[in-house]
């Protein structure tokens, strides 16, 4: 334990060096963990102040582990236990059970293990776990599912397909040592998977799922003891087989000395460069943490930084690095960096400084203030930052208990008490040119081979002189290593005010400009706090040029903040500068310690940004670029970008701001930036560890730095929406670049009241498991389903959106209008009980507390601003749930949905290779004439 810097928290440390958890004197959570019989490792967390139950179970199996001539098994076997176990046989089961007692599912599969996760309410919590156990104790793998379930595969494989991240993921995967299980092909597809057997899934869980390979976490309001009954009582039928770990070669790279270079021609225009090392086992060593200490240093991005000389060369517009375990065998370490054009040209510059500057970190040696300030911060975090709750939780803590000593589960990120100089120097040693692999993925690079699986174009060179130039290093003035932390909280300290609940913030200031909302916190008591503000601007600024130029001028304060507020953001300062249709927004999280300097510092910046001319077109360059790169995101994302057009009274499209961004030069931005803030009205919530002088401070700074005038609210521009007439169906169709369709359909249900809005959230739950059995795993449309409810200001919408790789957006939409004419009878055949617990659900999840002062900060901040303050919305919605009849939510559904009366947006996306077969039409001939036709309100 460090002596040198002394925290007013030291009491709390005395309990450091024991295996004792560092907690806030609130936090009254508990945990436990059991080895039972059959082998398996539970974690249990019991915390009253949870919302939902949460349970995970992680396997030690993964996409490695697939036999050569399968690949793809362990991810189709992950699908493959969602539907059916012997004890709950219908397919639908354990989703419906879920989503009734207001929970979800999911799971992934990794390299080399695979995690299933699920949260519910704590009613449900008991069902849940029942029927969860049985995916390890007795899945069907039912010849009718396993023939149909390839099709979701496949589909997830054709998303993927034109992803660059997967693409680059696979072909660097090429040049993985010969016979390395890395070359695998991770996801599968239906060529590798077609002709799957039932036999083979039961061979493959046989061989690989036992219970002493299994790490579990519960985690829920109900006690210790209740959760260890149902531990024992639901897992302890899971078969032990007493499996080995699977083990793996540890070096997945082979040694080589010369450059070897990967080009990548991607879907996208990017420009990235990654430089990948192979490094042995590291995840035993989570007490020293030598990987954060390397990604830490390595990824700064203040004064001195490698990013910071890269950025000054004209050359990067971005740079992460990290180091960290893959495997129980090996890990990895990558430095990523996204390049601008001149760096581009110049990789191999990049490339040359990036290795210098690791020399420069081995010849500094191991750095105790590095190591110190992550320990601190992590004792910090241990006590006051939120760990959160639900299913991410869980799955974090059931791979701990998997993959780490059970007495450390919980713990395993705050860590640190091994510093040890010579496992810091075990990585820096395998960060060699002679172990590296460098890939370029930039359009217009050469390519002279073709990857089967995602048929992305690459070329893979070797350059022995490139490699000579790389071993002889080079010394560089800029460089230095990071300096000790200004912005570490030295105060931090738990504050001294009274536990209350339901206190709600005040007005504090209500003027022509102004609306100041401020709150002390009494319910966490952490030295936190929030400052929010939204910027609005008058009406008659919002024009295509004001909307694109705030985008890049919001990017110019972002850059020009970068390298002085890195060190904060390290300290556990969060602040973001964002634009959007209704103005800028500033805000400003964490140790309250320091959040007014940084916002000082953030509003010097947003009057007068200052960055040079090559940062100032490496940022240009970028937002073309994004512009141009919309025309090939993913179909549903286009979709409802589409959707958005129409229901908004203001929106620009990629292609009419491309050209006024392609304009826009430094001066331009400059000087919008100078009168930007000549006349505003500002929308400001403190919020935590403050006091009401602060919260006058963060105003008073606002009007010195910008000398604004101010406006009325009424004076500013607002985004207002499409009036739908009723009934009306207004149908869009266009045609995509991209090779999904996608279907996206939106009916409006009606105007914010509580009634209402507790009608909409039972519709949207009950629809929602019907919906996606149906159109996915039925019918196999594709890997993108679902249907939900939200809502445009005061209106409340349904939406159902289907993306399909296989079938056309006009096959797709009608096989949809079936489904959706038909949800009446979902409520018709739902016994009484279902529709009470389903309603009971909806209490529950609005009863749900936030978890962090950060997030009460936000929910106030939406009921202020969005909705009038009204601080009892959600009781007034709870009233109206438990009065719901289910007559009347009937026949607001009907009302909603049926031809005759719906109010209904329908977007036909066409894939494409996807032909519009049947003629489906848009509404209008033109949109813009048509949009100065309506009325938007
Ligand atoms: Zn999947």
């Amino acid at each position: 334990m460090t002596k040198k810097i002394i925290f007013v928290f030291a009491v709390f440390l005395a309990s450091c060096t024991s295996n004792k958890a560092l907690k806030h004197p609130l936090d009254k959570s508990k945990s436990k963990t059991v080895v039972l019989e059959n082998g398996l490792k539970v974690y249990l967390l019991s915390d009253p102040s949870f919302n939902v139950s949460a349970a995970s179970v992680s396997v030690e199996v993964g996409s490695l582990d697939n036999p050569d001539d399968r690949q793809g098994l362990a991810h189709f076997l992950e699908h493959m236990l969602f539907l059916g176990t012997e004890k709950y046989p219908d397919v639908d089961e354990y989703s419906s059970y879920l989503k009734t007692y207001g929970g979800y599912s999911n799971a992934y599969t990794a390299s080399d293990h695979t995690n299933y996760q699920f949260q519910v309410l704590p009613d449900g919590f008991e069902g849940a776990l029942d029927r969860f156990s049985q995916f390890f104790i007795s899945p069907l793998f039912t010849e009718e599912y396993t023939a149909r379930e390839v099709n979701a595969v496949n589909s997830e494989h054709q998303k993927n397909k034109l992803n660059d991240n997967w693409r680059q993921f696979r072909v660097s995967s090429l040049f993985a040592k010969e016979g390395h299980p890395e070359r695998k092909f991770g996801t599968g597809n239906l060529e590798t998977l077609g002709d799957i057997t039932r036999e083979e899934l039961i061979r493959f869980y046989k061989q690989h799922y036992s219970a002493n390979r299994m790490g579990v976490a519960l985690l829920s309001t109900h006690t210790l003891e209740e959760m260890e009954s149902w531990c024992r009582q639901y897992f302890s039928s899971i078969k032990n087989h007493n499996l080995d770990r699977n083990k793996y070669d540890p070096n997945f790279l082979e040694k080589k000395e010369t450059f070897r270079l990967i080009q990548i021609d991607p879907v996208k225009d990017v420009r990235n460069l990654n430089l990948l090392f192979s490094l042995p086992a590291t995840r035993h060593l989570y007490k020293s943490k030598p990987g954060r200490q390397f990604g830490f240093i390595l990824g700064y991005e203040g004064k001195g930084s490698l990013l910071s000389y890269l950025k000054q060369k004209g050359w990067a517009l971005s740079l992460s690095a990290g180091a960290g375990s893959e495997t129980s065998d090996y890990g990895n370490a990558s430095v990523r960096i996204g390049l601008t054009e001149e760096g581009q040209k110049n990789y191999k510059d990049v490339i040359k400084a990036t290795m210098d500057y690791i020399e420069l970190m081995r010849s500094e040696g191991h750095q105790k203030h590095v190591f110190d300030e992550l320990k601190s911060m992590a004792s910090l975090n241990e006590i006051y930052a939120s760990k959160g709750e639900g299913m991410w939780r869980a799955t974090q803590l059931a791979n701990e208990a998997m993959m780490y000593p059970l007495e450390d589960v919980g713990r395993v990120n705050y860590l640190y008490s091994d510093f040890s100089s010579d496992r810091y120097n075990l990585i820096l040693d395998h960060i060699r040119p002679n172990n590296m692999l460098a890939m370029l993925i930039a359009k217009g690079v050469e390519t002279n081979k073709k990857e089967h699986f995602y048929e992305a174009p690459y070329s893979y060179t070797e350059d022995d002189a490139f490699y000579k130039e790389l071993i002889v290093t080079q010394t560089y003035e800029d460089f230095l290593i990071p300096e000790p932390n200004p912005f570490i909280p030295k105060e931090a300290s738990v504050p001294n005010r009274a536990f209350k609940e339901d206190v709600y913030p005040e007005v504090l200031k209500d003027k022509k400009g102004v609306k100041l909302y401020f709150g002390q916190d009494h319910e966490f008591l952490r030295p936190k706090g929030v400052i929010g503000l939204k910027i609005m601007f008058p009406k008659e600024k919002m024009n295509l040029t004001h909307r694109v130029h705030s985008k890049i001028y919001a990017k110019c304060v972002n850059e020009s903040l970068n390298e002085i507020s890195y060190p904060a953001k390290q300290a556990g300062l969060n602040f973001s500068v964002k634009e959007g249709y209704e103005g800028i927004y500033l805000d400003v999280n964490g140790y309250k310690e320091s959040a007014m300097v940084l916002y000082e510092l953030i509003l010097k910046h947003m009057v007068d940004f200052s960055i040079s001319e090559s940062q100032f077109s490496a940022i240009k360059d970028k937002t073309v670029r994004d512009y141009k790169n919309f025309a090939l995101s993913d179909a549903y994302q286009q979709t409802r970008e589409v959707g958005m057009e129409l229901f908004m009274n203001v929106k620009y499209s990629w292609e009419e701001s491309l050209p006024v961004a392609d304009a826009a030069s430094l001066a331009d931005i400059k000087s919008f930036g100078e009168s930007l803030y000549a006349n505003t009205f500002l929308e400001a919530m403190v919020y935590g560890d403050f006091e009401k002088s602060d919260a006058k401070k963060v105003i008073s700074l606002f009007q010195e730095k910008t000398n604004t005038v101010g406006i009325e609210k009424n004076e500013a521009f607002n985004v207002e929406y499409l009036k739908l007439r009723q009934p009306e169906t207004i149908q869009y169709t266009n045609k995509l670049l991209v090779n999904n369709s996608c279907f996206y359909r939106e009916y409006l249900i009606g105007k914010d009241s509580p009634d209402l809005r507790a009608k909409t959230k039972v519709i949207g739950t009950a629809l929602q498991q019907p919906f996606f059995t149906e159109m996915r795993t039925n019918q196999q449309l594709g890997y993108i389903v679902g249907s939900y409810p939200n809502n445009k200001d005061k209106n409340y919408y349904l939406s159902f959106l289907i993306q399909s790789g296989e079938y056309s957006a006009d096959d797709v939409n009608q096989r949809a209008e079936k489904f959706i004419s038909t949800t009446q009878q979902i409520f018709d055949e739902m016994q009484d009980e279902t529709f009470n617990q389903l309603i009971k659900s909806e209490i529950e999840k609005l009863e749900k507390s936030p978890m962090s002062i950060s997030e009460r900060a936000m929910k106030l901040k939406n009921i202020i601003f969005e909705n009038d303050a009204d601080y009892l919305r959600d009781q007034k919605t709870i009233d109206a749930l438990n009065n719901l009849q289910k007559k009347s939510v009937v026949s607001l559904l009907n009302q909603t949905v049926s031809p005759k009366t719906r109010r209904m947006v329908n977007v036909l996306s066409f894939a494409e290779n996807h032909e519009n077969t049947t003629g489906a039409k848009t509404s209008f001939d033109d949109l813009a004439k048509w949009k100065n036709s309506r009325v938007y309100e």
